[in-house]
């Protein structure tokens, strides 16, 4: 918040529970936020594109951002690693602007401690085994990444009741209503 105005958003959740889906939502609703473009070791899908889904780095590159003091936080995830860097952050809570964090548990934990006013939202299920039928119905990754995707989620869910607010991705609709309500709320819009 580095002239009183912004504010850092961060939306968390299990792989599949639809955070990609209703930021996408959100951001068209709330023209005042903006994403953070986060880093990470993976590569990238089909249709993504560097520096704007991400920016993808090599191992050695991340790793030298990471010992650089770079990143404000940093995860292993499913094998991979991702993080937010500082600059993404600063240069738009320099300019007063409000911004998205779509990042997983880890990171979040991370992010609480380094920004304690930052807004962190957990997107929960409607129940566990949605996130399967979701991360199948995208099918952008294999059945082994869903597996550990699925697998990381167990721990995910747990954390639920570490975030003040969560909101229940089952009908879309009803979800990215509620998001917006408690985004517009944190930042005093109508
Ligand atoms: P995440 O970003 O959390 O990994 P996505 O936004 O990519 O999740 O959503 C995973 C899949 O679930 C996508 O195919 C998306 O269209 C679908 N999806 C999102 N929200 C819902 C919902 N409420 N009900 C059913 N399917 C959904
Ligand atoms: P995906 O590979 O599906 O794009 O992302 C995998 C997980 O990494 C998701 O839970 C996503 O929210 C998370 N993620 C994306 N960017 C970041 C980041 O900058 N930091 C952290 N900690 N997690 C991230």
């Amino acid at each position: 918040m580095a002239d009183g105005s912004g504010r850092v958003f961060v939306i968390t959740g299990p792989s599949g529970v639809g955070k990609g889906t209703l930021i996408g939502k959100l951001l068209k609703r709330v023209p005042e936020l903006e994403l953070s473009t986060s880093a990470t070791t993976r590569s990238p899908r089909e249709g993504e594109r560097d520096g704007r889904d991400y920016h993808f780095l090599g191992t050695a590159e991340f790793e030298r951002r990471v010992e650089a003091g770079d990143f404000l936080e940093h995860a292993i995830y499913a094998g991979n690693r991702y993080g937010t860097l500082r600059e993404e952050v600063e240069r738009r809570l320099r300019a007063g602007r409000s911004l998205v964090l779509e990042i997983e548990v880890q990171g979040g934990r991370q992010v609480r401690s380094a920004m304690p006013e930052a807004v962190l939202i957990f997107i929960a299920p409607p129940e566990p085994a949605a996130l399967r039928a979701r991360l199948e119905g995208r099918a952008t990754d294999s059945e082994a990444e869903i597996a550990k995707r699925l697998r990381t989620a167990e721990l995910e869910l747990e954390a639920q009741p570490e975030f003040s607010h969560v909101v229940v991705n089952d009908d879309v609709q009803k979800a990215a209503a509620e998001l917006e309500r408690l985004v517009r709320e944190q930042l005093s819009l109508q």
